[in-house]
């Protein structure tokens, strides 16, 4: 017989996730020798035999790895056989990157759910039932290395039973750090609307019934509260809304299982298999016209957000009430989540008239993440728990670095060797009380990354608060990178391109190098050079941040530029007769003196525009209310297109957008439906997009276009845009790891400084 020996390295998220005592019983299955062992950031297996079992082995690892493991790098070297006798789990190497060993959490598995509906288990409806594939990691985590020690399950001393699970190679509960039972571990418990304490010996069934009954139940789920209310109960969806001042803003909902979520969204089989996942995330998907969902859970939107029960005690809750569930963040609108017991009780009391409480500390905040599915993949929203910390693997190594992040939708992100972490959402940090959940956030990653960033990058922004707070980021060098730049610059983090390509960064609002708002923006790639080479023609925005809540004011600035004053007020008359004319012509007076009015290239100002001239939103209640519900109405297919002009002005490509903006005026006071108008303006923008990222990109002699920025949620305009490019022979690059939004933009300013530095 002839011994071979060989080293498998595996990267990525293959620590805490059932890794080790999967490549146990599988070397054991096949009869093979050697050991594996955790190194920072790694897993290494030494694997010895006759060499048909190692083929063996090789062939059945890729099939058979742990579902919440993701090998993103896999390495397979020979190696010197030892004559080690039988295979080993060997303790970790505790050195180097640490928070790289922390993963992220993980829904339920299987095994654990048949278990907590199994009578004959002893974790028989048990709601903090895990194992090594599943359960709470990084929000329990307090300091590191990660074993229990060191997280909030500390103070449950594991009975007999779980210990010697916990020591057992075998057993699927070996080294699960949370692992637990009724005997020793965490419990639930009940209080009233004011913190008081309820009898009960069933928590779950009393926080049913409560919510059977339209009460607003907190419950402590794994990275924070959530406020759980009856989906098809509208009254008290709406005083949800009422109590926690959220007017509009869709509410996720939690059901039972997939044939639930069906009856209220379409779901193709990939969306299927995105909510299933170890992430679980809460998935946007279509509405349909006839759904269990109460009207005011997605006001007006024709898309949902969904998402499975990821923890036992939701899937305990959910069997109970039977029915789906409004889960949100247990916060006032505008503050971070809560995560304490009687932290929840003081900032909830008045919107909560219960709370499900357990005794087992969240120790970092972390919402749900939101997805949207764009072909085959997810394309991600909001990145928060099962995400985070996990990081996104950049092409090479780079010295320590960090990105701070822009202003809304807020997260940070380190860059450490060749890894990228991005900290969970923080949210919009012109809230005050977001700034306390960033700076400790910020401290936890810095401290156990052991991170020494020899640069910080921050917004051009003067007045945002991560400009402030580089100074006090214990960064060496500071750089100052152009927001939509860093949304380009983070999508080629995340893909690993370098070369030359056309960006795209379609957004809401970013300072420009010109003092302008930029946000329909094209540039010129080549390697790590970003430099702009087109935008939309600039129009005139009043107001500032007036004109992002009232749309109606940037549609009557455009309607002005195309139309001229007086033709633009007798159309808004007729278009927003619901805002006296006082108002059109003070703004309109404003416009021509010039008070109060920046330039602005913005995607996003023009969506909002269209959505006012459609008489679909005047103003608006939450962020990016207009352009998704411009996108929501859009017709299937409708003939025609409005006219646009690509020129040249001083170097830049521009794209004009009068001839688009007077067809849909026109569209609009000739009464035609707004989906129609909604249809044309997508078709429109996307052809004028293809048509300028194909002109810059034959002048550059380039394959590639790079799409950024959040106007690219918008997956109405982004499949155009996509299918436009493929047409003419060019490679779309899109997000797949961090949002196209503010969310994944610190991942870019981390990139662009860690190369800087990395440049000399
Ligand atoms: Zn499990
Ligand atoms: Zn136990
Ligand atoms: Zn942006």
């Amino acid at each position: 017989m002839r011994i071979a020996a060989i080293e498998i390295t595996a990267r990525g998220v293959v620590q805490g996730v059932g890794f080790r005592p999967f490549v146990h019983r599988l070397a054991s299955r096949c009869g093979l020798a050697g050991w594996v062992e955790n190194t920072p950031g790694s897993v290494v297996i030494h694997i010895e035999g006759d060499a048909a079992a190692l083929s063996r082995f090789r062939a059945l690892f890729g099939s058979e790895i742990p579902p919440a493991a993701r090998v993103t790098r896999l390495s397979v070297r020979k190696a010197a056989s030892t004559g080690v006798p039988g295979f080993t789990i060997r303790a970790s190497r505790r050195d180097g990157i640490a928070l790289s060993t922390i993963p992220p959490d993980i829904a339920t598995c299987p095994e654990c759910a048949g278990e907590l509906s199994d009578p004959s288990d002893r974790r028989h409806r048990y709601p903090f039932t895990n194992c090594t594939n599943c359960g709470p990691r990084f929000t329990i985590v307090t300091s590191l290395p990660y074993d229990r020690e060191r997280t909030s399950m500390a103070s449950f001393p594991m009975c007999a039973a779980c210990r010697k699970e916990y020591g057992d190679p075998d057993d699927r509960r070996f080294h699960a750090e949370p692992n637990a039972c009724p005997a020793c571990g965490p419990r639930l418990y009940v209080r009233d609307g004011d913190g008081a304490p309820v009898e009960t010996d069933d928590p779950i069934g009393t926080a049913a019934a409560a919510i059977l009954g339209g009460a607003i139940v907190a419950v402590r789920g794994l990275g924070g509260f959530q406020l759980a209310v009856d989906a098809t109960n509208d009254g008290a969806v709406r005083a949800l809304r009422t109590r926690k001042r959220r007017e509009e803003k869709p509410f996720a909902v939690m059901f039972r299982d997939v044939a639930s979520v069906r009856s209220a969204v379409y779901l193709a089989a990939a969306d299927e298999s995105i909510l299933r996942s170890p992430r679980a995330p809460v998935l946007l998907a279509p509405a349909r016209a006839r759904s269990p969902l109460a009207p005011s859970v997605s006001s007006g939107l024709p898309t949902a957000g969904v998402l499975l029960p990821y923890t036992p005690m939701h899937r305990m809750l959910l069997d109970r009430v039977d029915r789906p569930l409004v889960m949100t963040s247990g916060n006032a609108t505008d503050e971070p989540i809560a995560i304490g017991n009687d932290e929840a009780i003081s900032r909830l009391r008045g919107i909560a008239d219960l709370f499900l409480l357990h005794d087992r500390e969240v120790v970092q905040r972390s919402d749900d993440s939101v997805v949207r599915r764009v072909g085959r993949g997810i394309y991600p929203v909001r990145r928060a728990r099962g995400f985070v910390p996990a990081p996104v693997t950049l092409l090479r190594s780079f010295p320590d670095v960090v990105g701070l992040g822009g202003e809304l939708k807020n997260t940070f992100c380190f860059v450490k060797g060749d890894a990228a972490y991005l900290s969970q959402h923080i949210g919009d940090l012109e809230q005050a009380p977001v700034h306390d959940f960033y700076e400790e956030t910020y401290r936890f990653f810095l401290r156990f990354l052991g991170a020494r960033p020899r640069a910080a990058c921050h917004d051009l922004h003067p007045a945002y608060f991560t400009t402030a707070f580089a100074e006090r980021a214990g960064a060496d060098r500071l750089f100052a990178l152009q927001h939509h730049k860093a949304h380009i610059y983070s999508a080629l983090a995340e893909t690993g391109f370098s070369g030359k390509a056309v960006g795209v960064a379609f957004d809401g609002t970013g300072y420009g190098e010109d003092g302008a708002i930029w946000g329909g923006e094209f540039f010129a790639i080549d390697g790590i050079e970003v430099r702009r080479a087109g935008h939309l023609a600039y129009f005139p925005l009043p107001g500032g941040d007036a004109a992002v809540r009232e749309p109606w004011r940037t549609a009557l600035s455009l309607l002005r530029a195309t139309l001229g004053a007086a033709e633009a007020e007798s159309a808004a008359r007729e278009l927003f007769p619901g805002i006296p004319g006082t108002s059109v012509r003070r703004v309109l007076e404003a416009l021509e003196k010039k008070i109060n009015v920046i330039p602005t290239s913005s995607a996003g100002r023009l969506f909002d525009a269209v959505s006012a001239i459609c008489g679909l939103c005047v103003r608006s209640s939450y962020e990016g209310q207009a352009p998704m519900l411009l996108e929501g109405v859009a017709a299937r297919a409708v003939a025609g297109t409005y006219p646009f002009t690509l020129a040249e002005e001083g170097g830049q490509l521009t794209i004009d957008w009068s001839e688009l903006l007077r067809g849909t005026v026109a569209d609009a006071r000739g009464r035609l439906p707004a989906k129609v108008i909604s249809r044309r303006f997508h078709d429109t923008l996307a052809a004028a997009t293809v048509a300028a990222a194909a002109r810059l990109a034959e002048s550059a002699g380039a394959r590639h276009v790079v799409l950024s920025g959040g106007v690219f949620q918008n997956v109405t305009l982004l499949s155009r845009v996509l299918s436009g490019l493929r047409k003419r022979k060019l490679t779309p690059l899109i997000h797949r790891q961090v949002p196209a939004n503010d969310g994944g933009i610190s991942l870019g300013q981390a990139y662009y400084a860690a190369a800087q530095v990395a440049g000399g």
